[in-house]
């Protein structure tokens, strides 16, 4: 099963992708974390990423897909991924079609999780997650069990994102719906769309997401 989870910053895509990995065995791929991951070698290209990153517009649609499409060429992709941030762009979305027929592979569902701004500055404000493990809490609404302690692996050591700030977020905000809200009529004409209350608990969005991908 290959699938995408679409939607604004702070939308929930990250913990839904995090819950789909244990549940159907399939691989996050998030694009996001990927940068974040090259931005730390601290050359000129991360330093280059670091600050588009940092002012919440998207990095070149040439350098992500190249990225995007070494990651699904690799051995664990082929037991079916979850995209989480991609594609952000008409441009990225007709690159991975032509990726996916390529490798003879397809898009089996494509999931829209729908919030009102308001509640995403909320969400993003109130982010972290484990340093060790990656696992994503919120301060209000996703707490470890036991404070200060990550549920997954025990660490006790958290991060914050610099981009989850006030002024990047409304920029972010700007951008999903200038450059990436255009895609849903994309996928809506292949008949691949599922739109889901992402307003809901985080337990009944799981639960929606099910409901769409069993009738997908
Ligand atoms: P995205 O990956 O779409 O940017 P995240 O999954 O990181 O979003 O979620 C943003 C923040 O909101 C996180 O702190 C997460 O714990 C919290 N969150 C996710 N889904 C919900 C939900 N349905 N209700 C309340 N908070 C949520
Ligand atoms: P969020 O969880 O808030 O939706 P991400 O972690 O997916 O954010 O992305 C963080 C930043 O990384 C984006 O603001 C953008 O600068 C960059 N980025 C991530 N994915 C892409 C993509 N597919 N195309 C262009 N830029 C991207
Ligand atoms: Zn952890």
């Amino acid at each position: 099963m290959n699938i995408i989870l679409l939607g604004p910053p702070g939308a929930g895509k990250g913990t839904q992708a995090q819950r789909l990995e244990h549940t159907h065995g399939l691989v996050q791929i998030s694009t996001g974390d990927m940068l974040r991951a090259r931005k730390k070698a601290g050359d000129a290209l991360g330093n280059e990423l670091a600050a588009i990153m940092a002012s919440g517009k998207l990095v070149p649609d040439a350098l992500i897909i190249d990225m995007l499409e070494e990651r699904i060429s690799q051995p664990d992709a082929t037991k079916g991924f979850i995209l989480d941030g991609f594609p952000r762009t008409v441009p990225q979305a007709e690159a991975l079609d032509a990726m996916l027929a390529h490798s003879s592979l397809r898009l089996d569902c494509v999931i829209e999780l729908k919030v009102d701004e308001e509640a995403l500055v909320e969400r993003i404000a109130g982010r972290y997650s484990c340093a060790k493990c990656g696992a994503g809490y919120h301060d209000v609404f996703h707490k470890p069990k036991v404070a200060g302690t990550c549920d997954k692996c025990g660490s006790t050591e958290f991060k914050r994102r610099d981009d989850d700030n006030a002024l990047a977020v409304r920029t972010r905000l700007k951008v999903y719906r200038d450059e990436t809200a255009p895609i849903l009529p994309y996928y809506r004409a292949e008949g691949l769309l599922k739109v889901v209350d992402g307003m809901a608990s985080i337990d009944e969005v799981t639960v929606e997401i099910e409901a769409a991908l069993k009738a997908a």
